[in-house]
């Protein structure tokens, strides 16, 4: 895994990406309260994966609750990875890089996140809200302690999630948006994974030689050391500057909040 930070970035960096370049579509045509509550989303979703890892930052974000949830998932994902690798696959427990690092995870998480945003007007919705808030002030705020800081953690993600309830309009095309986001927000994580560690079994269970858990990854040339210089210095710099400004191109278009400056130099 990369830091918590680079993973929120990376959420963001893809949820700006994706929506400023997609103009013409829905995607690219959110309001701006729209946008806003995507962003967090997206951010939050890009620490997800890693609450199948009981000792990850994230997974203390909401004290025993969340820990006892990333045991569960942890074993569940376990059992999951046994019954389904084959014998090229590695022996490996599989409990922490499994299930919620795949595809199937993240359309997963997108389908029941636009449920509940669609379906619900009563608790699953600031749950779900207050959730993905949580996930993305721990992931950007990793350096504050559960233990000193909770109080911290809590109010800022409270203030985070009543903003976003406030602005998500559960009837508006919007709403399908936040899907999208967490899905996004997922596989920015995945791609983060595969440059740090030794791959991500992102395409299961579709079998590539012979392995259904197979770790995709870029060659060992361009991967990198998680909190490494290369990390610090340029990857997390980079994302966070294409993150700042495809929001504001994404932001621009969605109401026009730089009136009369153009951010995209090439149009
Ligand atoms: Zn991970």
């Amino acid at each position: 895994m990369a830091t918590g930070p680079t993973h929120a970035m990376s959420g963001l960096a893809g949820w700006a990406a994706a929506t400023a370049l997609a103009e013409g579509t829905a995607l690219g045509s959110l309001s701006v309260k729209g946008w806003l509550v995507g962003a967090v989303l997206a951010a939050g979703a890009a620490l997800l994966p890693d609450l199948d890892h009981p000792e990850s930052t994230v997974s203390t974000t909401f004290g025993p609750v969340s820990a006892a949830a990333s045991k569960m998932l942890n074993w569940f994902s376990s059992v999951v990875y046994k019954a389904t690798r084959t014998n090229r696959d590695s022996k490996r427990e599989g409990g922490h890089r499994g299930l919620t690092h795949t595809l199937v995870f993240a359309l997963g998480a997108a389908v029941v996140t636009t449920a509940i945003i669609q379906t619900s007007k009563s608790w699953a919705l600031p749950v779900l809200m207050f959730f993905f808030c949580g996930l993305a002030v721990r992931g950007i705020l990793h350096k504050w302690c559960p233990r000193n800081d909770a109080l911290w953690i809590t109010g800022t993600s409270l203030v985070l999630t009543y903003a976003c309830l406030k602005w998500t309009d559960p009837t508006s095309p919007d709403a399908a948006a936040c899907g999208v986001a967490v899905a996004i927000g997922c596989v920015a994580h995945y791609l983060g994974d595969a440059i740090t560690e030794q791959g991500c079994p992102i395409l299961w269970p579709v079998p590539i030689a012979w392995k259904t858990w197979y770790p995709v990854a870029p060659p060992k040339i361009m991967r990198m050391r998680t909190g490494g210089r290369v990390e610090m210095a340029i990857v997390g710099p980079l994302i966070t500057a294409v993150a700042v400004w495809m929001s504001a191109v994404a932001l621009q278009r969605a109401g026009n909040v730089l009136p009369g400056i153009d951010l995209i130099p090439w149009t």
